[in-house]
């Protein structure tokens, strides 16, 4: 058996390991078979195949932010896994520069607002933690932690970068039937990512709605999911043919699961990526 975890995140968005250190901490960790997804963002891609063990396997990915519109109330915001595109497919990469372009803008106005009420925290330090990668919350929560604003990124997450601080500012999220079409455009396969995840969730009915566009899998082992959410989306992807698949969704020291704390079925795996398998990424 190859263990197989499909959603991990790097210092290309907001993980704590570098692309090179992601890939020797998945080998030691007897992971061989890792997706590369950071949020909106492929600069990982390079770097985390150059640093390949024989034997393991990248699977380049991302994971874009995206929103369902269901038929009554606001928009919901979700994750969408996408793999195995062309990251140079042009109206692709289009609209994840401006996401990402968006992601850093929005972290930026964030910090102006805290640094305009009198918080010890500049866009410079913020810069810093995050070492190149694409500014998200994650950053500014741990210069909250470290300018002793707060004493945990939990804490950061439930008081000054919540959804309902007055610091808080949004970002634009790809309409998600826009993004199934834009990753299939660009070769690509797509899979919901934790579809159950605490906080507003999107229906039964809005799976269905994907699946006839395009879907390919649902993330069903996640570490958010409890037993009653992983036999509900089981059942669901059962009735619509999709591809169940397991990850870890780690990121580093950002949160506190394991590498390879959940996996994907061999089997699963190579009816995810079948149609586009030329694009897998070996040593
Ligand atoms: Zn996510
Ligand atoms: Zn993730």
């Amino acid at each position: 058996l190859v263990p197989i975890d499909l959603h991990i995140h790097s210092t290309a968005s907001d993980g704590t390991d570098d692309p090179v250190a992601l890939v020797e901490h998945a080998h030691a960790a007897g992971i061989d078979t890792i997706g590369l997804t950071d949020h909106d963002a492929t600069g990982g891609w390079a770097a985390a195949t150059a640093a390949l063990r024989p034997g393991m396997t990248l699977v380049p990915g991302a994971e874009l932010s995206c929103e369902y519109q269901p038929a009554d109330g606001p928009a919901i915001p979700m994750h969408l896994l996408a793999y195995l595109f062309d990251p140079d497919e042009p109206r692709l990469r289009e609209r994840m520069d401006s996401l990402c372009s968006a992601r850093v803008g929005r972290a930026e106005q964030m910090v102006d607002r805290m640094e305009a009420d009198g918080l010890p925290i500049t866009w410079g330090d913020v810069r810093s933690v995050a070492a190149g990668g694409t500014v998200g919350r994650p950053h500014i929560a741990r210069a909250l932690v470290s300018a002793g604003v707060v004493d945990s990124v939990d804490a950061a997450f439930a008081g000054p970068i919540n959804s309902r601080s007055p610091y808080y500012v949004g970002k634009p999220d790809i309409p998600v039937f826009e993004a199934i079409d834009l990753v299939r455009g660009a070769g690509g396969v797509c899979v919901f990512a934790h579809p159950l995840r605490r906080g507003r969730q999107v229906d039964d009915h809005g799976i269905v709605r994907m699946a006839a566009a395009g879907l390919r899998g649902i993330e069903v082992d996640h570490p958010d999911h409890d037993a009653a959410a992983r036999i509900h989306l089981a059942a669901i992807a059962g009735d619509l043919g999709l591809i169940t698949t397991g990850s870890s969704d780690y990121h580093g020291t950002n949160k506190r699961t394991r590498i390879g704390a959940c996996t994907t079925d061999p089997d699963a795996f190579a009816a995810l990526v079948d149609p586009v398998r030329g694009r897998l990424l070996v040593a």
